[in-house]
């Protein structure tokens, strides 16, 4: 069957199942997660990037709808290719034919296990993208090698949510050398497992990631991370990890010098998770190129989280059950804590989550007070 998304036309099996024993995977469902890599790959590449080529690489491509997205999408004025590779020679016919289907020929395809593909290619990509089944952990290495050591994207997706958000803890500890924590606010300590891990996997390189942004949606997590090189700035990647705890809704932090502690969750990223001028021009991007409501809903909550740098969030649910009271709007919530002189966001992966420069105890004040 002829499917479109953004501005291309592709071929899928007629007979889908989106599972991994269809012939060429394509999941409609992630649409939404690479409309905003197509916008978050363009802010990169207008912020961040200031050479005269652009080479990215979709190192498991499936019926290649990322990468000749990314191939037709993007907008740059110097020579921007894109390389994708699958290990099954059938998605390999699939990505040649839907690049002809549109005509693209900035693209070159490949037919190789990722490890073997990436590793063949040493510090030759702008940008890695990584879209597996389940965990991209078994590729990061490679991939933080095929980078440039200096503004190289890497951009990783993990299905393996059950691992990351904690209901899988052996799992966690196996594929990201770090113990989950599960709650009301385990999507975002999902991403900060997984922002952690590729960190620590980068630093013997002398390498520093840096993450810039990154999302929760649907059964998914995504992050991006830039590159940045010298041993001292390695160094300074362990000042953002660290161990942490929820004590009913309240989050305790260890540094990863302090070392670890029974009972908290880690080691993962404690720092910022967005650069604000890359989500503003993220922003900007989607709503030039009237993106989806749903794009720009989760856009728009994360460039209010961007702004506050609280780690984790409160949880306006668990609060009204402890409190035994009725749980007030979001938005009167919200209102109330900005009257109080606070800054407070509703967070893009839990509505009835709360993103606040101020104390658990001026939460519950605001909550009383509407
Ligand atoms: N990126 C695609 C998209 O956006 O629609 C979906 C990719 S699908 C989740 C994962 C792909 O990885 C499958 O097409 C599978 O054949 C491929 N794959 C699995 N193991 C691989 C390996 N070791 N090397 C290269 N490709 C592999």
């Amino acid at each position: 069957m002829i499917l479109k998304e953004g501005d291309v036309v592709f071929e899928v099996p007629d007979k889908l199942t989106v599972t991994k024993k269809d012939e060429v995977f394509y999941n409609p469902r992630m649409k939404t997660g690479r409309d905003i890599s197509v916008v978050i790959v363009q802010a990169f590449l207008n912020l961040y990037h200031k050479k005269d080529k652009f080479y990215v690489c979709d190192a498991l491509a499936g019926s290649g709808i990322r990468g000749l997205r990314y191939a037709k999408e993007l907008k740059f004025d110097g020579e921007l290719k894109v390389f994708l590779n699958d290990i099954n020679p059938k998605a390999y016919e699939k990505i040649i034919n839907n690049a002809k289907l549109n005509e693209i020929e900035n693209i070159e395809v490949f037919n190789e296990d990722a490890n073997t593909f990436l590793s063949r290619h040493f510090r030759f990509f702008n940008v890695v993208d990584l879209d597996p089944f389940g965990s991209p952990a078994p590729y990061i290495d490679q991939a933080i090698r095929a980078l440039v050591t200096r503004n190289g994207l890497l951009c990783l997706t993990a299905t393996d949510t059950a691992a990351l958000c904690g209901r899988a803890k052996k799992s966690c500890l196996r594929k990201y050398l770090a113990y989950p924590l599960f709650g009301r606010d385990c999507h975002e300590f999902a991403l900060r497992v997984l922002v952690g891990y590729a960190m620590r996997m980068a630093t013997k390189y002398e390498l520093a990631l840096k993450p810039v942004f990154c999302h929760a949606t649907d059964h998914y997590v995504r992050v991006y991370l830039v590159t940045d090189r010298g041993a001292k700035r390695a160094d300074k990647v362990f000042e953002m990890l660290g161990y942490v705890k929820d004590v009913n809704g309240v989050k305790i932090i260890r540094k990863f010098e302090e070392g670890y502690e029974k009972g908290f969750s880690g080691p993962l990223y404690i720092g910022n998770l967005y650069d604000k001028a890359l989500v503003e021009e993220a922003l900007r991007i989607a709503e030039e190129r009237k993106c989806s409501e749903r794009v720009l809903k989760i856009l728009n909550a994360i460039k209010g989280e961007s702004a506050i740098n609280q780690v984790g969030c409160y949880d306006t649910h668990q609060i009204g059950k402890m409190l035994k009271i009725s749980v007030p709007p979001m938005q009167d919530i919200i209102n109330k804590l900005k009257e109080m002189g606070f800054e407070a966001t509703v967070t893009h992966y839990n509505p009835k989550g709360i993103k606040t420069n101020t104390t658990l105890k001026n939460v519950i004040e605001a909550m009383y007070k509407c």
